[in-house]
């Protein structure tokens, strides 16, 4: 479903992704892990070409994402996103922030649109935050809302990008809960975390990046049991 050939991207002189060839498949989950600064935020926002890469190609659902213009806006739509800081519009309510795209971007209904927004943040626990604002909210409840959010533009594919780093401990396994929901729903998850626990239980494959490189790509089991690079080895033997 998610496809990139040979992606290249500098910032300046730093060469932070090099050579990137990656597949992931319909209902796949594959989790990206590395050291900071090894190229896993730039190549989640590569995905989506919120990022300008100098060469290689990416290929969504068939059909390559051009550079720019509007067939760009239109495809990215069908990958979604869901950050570390939960990006909610401070001044809308949770089912306005749920609602909005929606309507502006797929051009839907309101009616049908808040309807189907209510059933996503019933579907994330939340259908009784529906009135309230961001603010109002804990930061576990803020990122099922943008769980939600992305979710409500019927992506193909979602991608995370270390989606609990900024949640306190008790907030982070209601969380990764709703991902794991997705996961068995047969959502094709690209997810940037340092939960491992989840890498194990949630991922179909794991990708280890380390300086702008994909240095393994391997099944969760054989990854963490037997890394093979000594750079994995060193990472795992940090935060294990
Ligand atoms: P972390 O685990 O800390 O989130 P990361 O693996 O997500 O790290 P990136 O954010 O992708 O790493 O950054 C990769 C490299 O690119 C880093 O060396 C970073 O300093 C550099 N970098 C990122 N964004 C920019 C930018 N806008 N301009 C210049 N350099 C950048
Ligand atoms: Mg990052």
């Amino acid at each position: 479903l998610i496809e990139l050939r040979d992606v290249n991207k500098y910032y300046g002189t730093l060469h932070v992704l090099q050579n990137i060839t990656l597949t992931v498949g319909r209902g796949e989950v594959v989790v990206v892990i590395g050291p900071s600064g090894s190229g896993k935020s730039t190549l989640c926002r590569a995905i989506n070409r919120l990022e300008i890469i100098e060469s290689g190609r990416i290929i969504i659902d068939g059909q390559e994402l051009p550079d720019e213009g509007k067939a760009l806006a239109g495809l990215r739509a069908d990958v979604g996103m869901v950050f570390q800081s939960f990006n909610l519009f401070a001044h809308k309510t949770v089912l306005e922030n749920v609602s909005l795209a929606p309507v502006k971007v797929r051009k839907r209904v309101k009616g049908d649109a808040d309807r189907r927004s209510r059933e996503l943040l019933d579907r994330v626990g939340l259908a009784d935050q529906a009135e309230k604002y961001p603010a109002q909210l804990s930061g576990g409840q803020q990122q099922r809302v943008a769980i939600a959010r992305a979710l409500a533009m019927d992506p193909k594919a979602l991608l995370f990008d270390e989606p609990t780093s900024a949640l306190d401990p008790d907030m982070i396994n209601e969380v990764l809960e709703v991902m794991r929901q997705l996961a068995r729903e047969g959502m094709t998850m690209v997810v940037v975390t340092h939960e491992m626990g989840f890498a194990r239980s949630a991922a179909n494959r794991v990708v280890f990046m380390s300086d702008g490189r994909i240095v393994e790509d391997r099944t969760p089991d054989d990854f963490f049991t037997a890394p093979r690079s000594e750079r994995a080895k060193d990472f795992l033997s940090k935060i294990l």
